[in-house]
């Protein structure tokens, strides 16, 4: 099959299937005046939200991207991998596991499967050093004091 087709019927699948969820996000956004770009991907970017009507640096709620200025082609692709993690588990399977493991791992995001599964550096996301091996055997050659 040529991936052309592949991708293209992922996409229709996709944007039909967070349907609900988009809906429900663009009347939220447009309540909030953002401004509302819709790619040939059927991906949903509101831009412009005040601070406070969205979680983190953005926040993806089925095929629609909610956030105010920490836009770019990089956090677009992270939050594109939101929207088919919605597509894949259904809206409500995927919240109820987001939020699981959330809870499992503290909210901590670069512990968070989901967010690794998007990418945690085009998601914006730091790894603490302290989780590196490495880094933390260079720590203690340093001595006390650093
Ligand atoms: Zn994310």
């Amino acid at each position: 099959m040529d991936r052309r087709y592949f991708f293209h019927a992922w996409t229709v699948f996709r944007a039909v299937r967070n349907l609900p969820a988009s809906a429900v996000a663009v009347g939220w956004a447009r309540h909030h005046g953002a401004t509302i770009l819709i790619g040939n991907d059927l991906f949903v970017e509101c831009s412009g939200m005040p601070r406070g009507t969205y979680g983190r640096g953005g926040t993806t709620v089925g095929n629609v991207w909610l956030y105010g200025d920490l836009g770019g082609p990089d956090r677009r692709r992270h939050e594109l991998r939101h929207a088919d993690q919605y597509a894949l588990l259904g809206t409500l399977p995927f919240l109820a596991l987001y939020g699981l493991n959330a809870l499992v791992t503290r909210n901590l995001p670069h512990r968070n499967v989901f967010e690794r599964w998007a990418g945690l550096t085009e998601g914006g996301y730091t790894t603490p050093a302290i989780e590196e091996p490495h880094a933390a055997i260079e720590e203690d050659q340093g001595g006390p004091g650093r």
